[in-house]
């Protein structure tokens, strides 16, 4: 019983734990699902839209000063006055590398095809040079520029971004292309000022998926197509105006991934975001869902123990108590006989029983009805409990029968202890209705011996109790041979 009781307990604790594990479980993992959605549906297409209206616009002032370049009737009168003055033309593009911290300015003309630069002419362009294929594409824009990353004509070595604007004279006539050109690492620094105002990783690729802008931190290869993880989608990137996906990196990190076509540089902006931040709102609905399952589980398993533990009281006292009168029945007789008697063998001592009778019973049940004898049955009881100590055991031995276990009391103190309560009984009639039921009762009392078992010292109290009968009742006989 009590075995079955914390194996219930134990495997309700086990399920409630493992309900309320997996509900926090699942319910964590649809928070950072739909936060994850949120990432990839609208957080990184917003950074990149951000960072996309933020490069144009930190784009636009070198494509302001082109536009002015341009315009200036200065440039426009010198190379329709035929271009003589080079001097002019030179310190003229000085100035404005200076004024505005660009890395180069320069004039092609349309009619001398010449390349002028802050330091002199440098070359005459040519539609045979590679080199100078820029020029020839832009001679045809429809639009009034483009910008352009290119190796610098002035310095092989170095890669800039350009802002090719086209020169038209006063009838709207090509007459030649001007501009400035932007150091990379400039651009790359306004990637990084990016990067750390929106906390994503940022950099560009072309549309063949060289990366051609980043931050200095940038971790991919040099070609998309060579980042692992990366490498499987580089063709569905390259090849869509705008994508989001997610990607595993090589050490395992799930990594989001938002493309788009960038139609002024012809690149594709990528903006990546390596693990969701997990926000602290989700970590504390989390932790407060767990405590609340703790709470609930130990609340239900208190009230379950305390509730198994009252029904097993009850139980034990049905299965030992006399439910008329109170006494114990007879298997406790039995089990407390056991526990004295082995306790006897190691520590003798004096142990005695008294056995009552009621006597004529049969009269107070025909006088009174049943309802008068169980109440003399329960005043009995009553009556034996108040002269004997707590630890002594009071059975119920048959209907109108009590036997008494008296552990540490020799027989004379057991034969006064009897006297007291038929003394008491004869003396105190029981109040039933307007009635007062008198009854006496008989009792026999007797010592345990080296071998007695619970019969025969029963038995012998039997004999005594017969005795008492014989003798007239309302007396307390002693056992044959018994002291006392
Ligand atoms: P004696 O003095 O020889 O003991 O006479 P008695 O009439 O008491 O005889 P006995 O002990 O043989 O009778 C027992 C009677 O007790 C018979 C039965 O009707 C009555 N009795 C037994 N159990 C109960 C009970 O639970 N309630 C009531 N009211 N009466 C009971
Ligand atoms: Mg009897
Ligand atoms: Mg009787």
């Amino acid at each position: 019983m009590l075995q079955n009781k914390y194996y219930l307990i134990s495997v309700l604790t086990a399920t409630l734990l493992a309900g309320f594990v997996a509900t926090t479980w699942i319910s964590y993992h649809a928070a950072t699902q739909s936060l994850s959605q949120q990432v990839s549906d609208e957080t990184l297409p917003l950074t990149s839209d951000n960072v996309y209206s933020e490069i144009q616009r930190d784009l636009l002032t070198p494509v302001l000063i082109s536009s002015l370049m341009a315009r200036d009737t200065f440039v426009r009168d010198w190379v329709i006055a035929g271009e003589d003055d080079i001097e002019a033309v030179t310190r003229y593009l000085a100035e404005i590398m200076d004024e505005y911290g660009t890395i180069t300015a320069f004039f092609v003309s349309e009619r001398t095809r010449r390349y002028y630069h802050p330091t002199g002419v440098l070359k005459t362009v040519s539609a045979d040079d590679p080199g100078d294929q820029w020029y020839f594409r832009v001679r045809k824009l429809r639009e009034p520029y483009e910008i352009n990353i290119d190796e610098d004509t002035a310095d092989r070595s170095r890669v800039s971004v350009f802002v090719n604007y086209r020169v038209l004279d006063y009838d709207g006539k090509l007459i030649g292309v001007t501009g400035v050109g932007l150091g990379v690492d400039s651009v790359a620094r306004l990637i990084e000022t990016y990067q750390r105002r929106y906390g994503r990783t940022i950099y560009f690729v072309d549309r063949e998926g060289r990366v051609t802008l980043h931050g200095s931190d940038f971790k991919g290869a040099a070609r998309i197509q060579d980042t692992p993880g990366l490498a499987q989608r580089a063709l569905h990137v390259l090849t869509t105006p705008s994508v989001s996906f997610t990607y595993h990196r090589e050490d395992g990190q799930l990594v989001y991934l938002n493309s788009r076509l960038v139609p002024e540089f012809d690149w594709y902006l990528l903006v990546e975001q390596d693990k969701i931040p997990v926000d602290g709102v989700i970590h504390t609905s989390l932790l407060v869902n767990f405590f609340l399952a703790l709470a609930v589980s130990a609340v239900v398993l208190v009230a379950l123990f305390l509730t198994l533990s009252r029904y097993q009281r009850r139980l034990e006292q049905m299965a030992t108590t006399d439910h008329l009168s109170g006494a114990s029945n007879r298997q406790v007789f039995e089990i407390v006989f056991k526990h004295i008697s082995g306790g006897v063998r190691r520590d003798p001592r004096p142990v005695s029983v008294i056995l009552f009778d009621l006597d004529r019973f049969k009269e107070v049940n025909d006088t009174y009805g049943h309802a008068g004898g169980d109440l003399v049955i329960r005043h009995m009881v009553r009556l034996i409990r108040q002269n004997v100590r707590d630890h002594d055991t009071v059975c119920r031995w048959g209907g109108e029968e009590f036997l008494v276990l008296l552990d540490r009391c020799p027989i004379a103190r057991a034969v006064a202890i009897a006297e007291n309560i038929r003394k008491a009984a004869a003396g105190d009639p029981v109040r039933f209705g307007d009635d007062r039921i008198a009854f006496t009762v008989s009792a026999g009392v007797a010592e345990l011996r080296p071998h007695d078992t619970a019969t025969s010292l029963v038995s012998r109290a039997d004999t005594a109790l017969y005795a008492a009968k014989r003798a007239g009742r309302d007396r307390v006989e002693s056992a044959e041979g018994d002291a006392g």
